[in-house]
């Protein structure tokens, strides 16, 4: 590595879906100002006793909402979430007075424990077994959407390590019905709207384009010292048939990783049996590189899909359905808080090259 000063960068990179998502990219060594977070303490017990989500404890949780297969051992099952974040228990009116306003924090809070393996890592899962994990969150957001129309947004997520908010270890992700649209997916919607209108073309199509097809050489134009040289396929972190997994340009997070389809589609409940079975086998792919890497790093991952409402679906041809991974291994710094400017002290190239050099078996 000894040439790190000399590969120094230090720029900001826009977020060319959502600009005011940017970043600072910062790689030298003598620029250390973020604190570690410690990887997620890994509890590789297959069962514990005292685990409500556990096999053998289904009495411990509420009755279930869904159990995949319905009958016989559980592989998955869904429970409604003993502290929701929303509540359907009341409606109550929205309130507005002066320049302040409420809307009621009406919703619902799933949990989906994940796996009956009480300490397996995404990664450890199978390829089939998470293809029936994205099956069943599409078939639970579908169901939430059907079920009240006043549900603007689902979003499905997971927390892994305490840093990253999980609070019960046994393998498990949420979903949670809102009344409105959280703003990161609103500004993603608006924004890529606008360069369809712009252009005629979906942005995150074209970003997919050109991970698969840009290259370029940037030369400075005093010396004709190489600058940058970006080449084919230089941010691909994994390739499906139907899925590609990339490291942003202007990753906020160290280890940031995006999922998306190759086909353009804007609603993850339109995934097919054939698309699961892909994107099972590409997110786990992706998990095991990052956990080669990382060595059980705490993380979140989020899906964004297009949400319900009014006007929603003009936005079909121009937003595309993806999935954020974002490992947390640093301490966001008030810098980072205070000025919405995220930090990030590994250039997202290097990332990548790292991940890709993971030998998989
Ligand atoms: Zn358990
Ligand atoms: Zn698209
Ligand atoms: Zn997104």
């Amino acid at each position: 590595m000894g040439n790190d000063a000399a590969k120094a960068i230090r720029e900001i990179r826009i977020n060319p879906v959502v600009p005011g998502e940017s970043v600072l990219i910062a790689t030298a060594r003598s620029l250390r100002p973020k604190k570690e977070e410690p990887p997620a303490p890994h509890d590789a017990r297959s069962h514990v006793e005292t685990c409500p989500f556990c096999r053998g404890n289904e009495d411990r949780t509420p009755p279930p909402i869904a159990q995949v297969p319905e009958s016989g051992e559980w592989r998955l099952r869904i429970v409604e979430n003993l502290y929701p974040v929303l509540g359907d228990d009341q409606q109550n009116p929205n309130l507005a007075f002066g320049l302040q306003q409420t809307i009621d924090g009406y919703g619902r809070h799933e949990v989906v424990i994940d796996h009956g393996s009480h300490g397996i890592r995404i990664h450890e899962m199978g390829g089939e077994h998470l293809g029936l994990l994205f099956s069943t969150y599409r078939d639970r957001m579908g169901e939430l959407y059907r079920a009240n129309p006043s549900v603007r947004a689902v979003l499905v997520f997971k927390n892994f390590g305490l840093a990253a908010g999980a609070s019960i270890s046994h393998t498990h992700s949420q979903i949670v019905a809102m009344p409105v649209v959280p703003y990161n997916i609103e500004s993603e919607v608006q924004n890529s709207a606008a360069h369809y209108e712009k252009t005629g073309q979906c942005i995150y199509c074209s970003l997919i384009n050109e991970a698969l097809t840009f290259e370029a050489t940037f030369y400075d134009r005093e010396s004709g010292v190489v600058r940058r040289k970006i080449s084919v396929g230089q941010y691909i972190i994994e390739r499906g048939r139907r899925f590609i997994a990339i490291k942003p340009f202007a990753s906020r997070f160290e280890w940031e990783v995006q999922i998306l389809p190759f086909d353009h589609e804007a609603d993850f409940s339109n995934l097919s049996a054939d698309d699961a079975a892909d994107l099972g086998r590409v997110f786990r792919r992706t998990m095991a590189r990052l956990n080669s890497v990382l060595g059980g790093a705490q993380y979140n991952f989020f899906i964004h899909s297009l949400p319900h409402g009014p006007g929603a679906n003009a936005h079909r041809p121009s937003y595309h359905w993806h999935i954020e991974i974002c490992p947390r291994t640093s301490v966001p710094t008030g810098f980072e808080l205070g000025s919405g400017l995220f930090m990030n002290t590994i250039s997202p190239e290097d990332a990548a090259a790292r991940l890709r050099s993971v030998e998989l078996g």
